[in-house]
């Protein structure tokens, strides 16, 4: 464990990170664009809080947020919310404990770069399948990997050849299960990275003909581990780890959403709700955690609460003032009272 955990006072930990202004908006701006997201110094040695200061550079209106960590613009530290945030999770799948990883935030604040990343700067979803493989290497344990979307309620497979709808039951021990979900067994990076990129084309190909389905779907990457139980049973210890990139939280009043794009945005909204509830939930003991309340809080229960870990990053464009607000009253709101 590093030390940022063992003083951690959330179950469930809550950090921001701020992308870099594009050149694009560089240059829009002149060459000043500055940011609406400040911490101070000073919070940063801290390690059970730090107080993000949001301001608006036109009308200079501000809010405060409490959260557990901060990651600011300078370019590629993902590596150090890999190290510090992701890799204390871990150890625990090859316990059986489960965990996940969501990034959440406005379309355009990073969500999908953090998850994926790009060639030069891999995102925490190979990451993790990297660092996962590495400490298989000298055990019997087995990885394989899973990958799907939940759009309206309803999940896709992103795995087979055609994009797929998968049925989601309960048993009758009140376990959720997706029947007939793909599993593909990866012993290498560079299977992961075969087997990875087909999906996300996949997801693509959704982009351009449904405009823009990949940033109303909340895309679930599931790495599982199957470690032998070194007692001669043949039983195994199973634990898995969920990276999810969440739908954008958009307002609908700014996007004008209309119809069908009205109704989506309200099933995002109910969905990111309801996980702010259970996360909130978790991290204040509520003797009830709202599980069902949601497609995809009830997916995710195994892997939230009990012996699970989680992590929620926060993505922030550092331009939208507004946007952000939004993204972190709803982040600091599911953190503790
Ligand atoms: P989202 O998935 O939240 O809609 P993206 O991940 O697609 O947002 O990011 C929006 C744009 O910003 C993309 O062009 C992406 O390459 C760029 N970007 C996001 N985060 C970073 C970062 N940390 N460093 C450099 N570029 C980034
Ligand atoms: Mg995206």
């Amino acid at each position: 464990l590093s030390a940022s955990h063992s003083c951690s006072v959330s179950k469930v930990r809550v950090v921001i990170r701020v992308r870099p202004f594009l050149p694009r908006e560089i240059s829009e701006k002149n060459g000043d664009a500055e940011s609406c997201i400040s911490v101070f110094d000073s919070e940063l040695k801290s390690c059970d809080e730090v107080t993000v200061h949001l301001k608006d550079q036109e009308t200079s209106r501000n809010e405060c947020f409490k959260l557990d960590a901060f990651f600011g613009q300078e370019d590629n530290n993902i590596s150090k919310i890999f190290q510090e945030e992701v890799k204390p999770l871990i150890s625990g799948i090859f316990k059986g404990c489960n965990a996940t990883v969501f990034a959440y935030g406005a379309t355009g604040s990073g969500k999908t770069y953090t998850m994926q990343g790009s060639e030069e700067s891999p995102g925490l979803m190979p990451l993790a399948v990297a660092t996962i493989l590495s400490i298989c290497h000298n055990t019997e344990s087995r990885v394989k990997i899973s990958y799907y979307e939940i759009y309206m309620d309803k999940c896709y497979d992103l795995l087979e050849l055609k994009e797929r709808e998968i049925a989601i039951f309960d048993d009758k021990d009140g376990q959720i299960h997706l029947r007939g979900l793909a599993q593909v067994r990866v012993n290498s990076i560079s299977e992961f990275h075969q087997v990875f990129s087909c999906a996300i084309q996949r997801r693509k190909v959704g982009q351009t003909s449904l405009n823009d389905v990949s940033s109303r779907s909340h895309g679930v990457l599931v790495i599982s581990v199957s470690t032998p139980c070194d007692d001669d049973s043949g039983k195994s210890v199973d634990g898995k780890l969920n990276l999810i990139d969440l739908a954008g939280n958009e307002d609908n009043k700014k996007t004008c959403n209309e119809g069908i794009r009205l109704y989506e945005s309200a099933k995002i909204n109910q969905s990111l709700f309801a996980l702010s509830n259970v996360i909130y939930a978790l991290n204040n003991n509520k003797p009830r955690i709202p599980y069902r309340e949601n497609r995809l809080t009830r997916i995710l229960q195994d892997s939230l609460g009990g012996t699970s870990r989680a992590l929620m990053v926060a993505c922030l464009n550092p331009g939208e003032y507004q946007e952000s607000v939004r993204t972190v009253s709803l982040a600091s709101r599911s953190r503790h009272i």
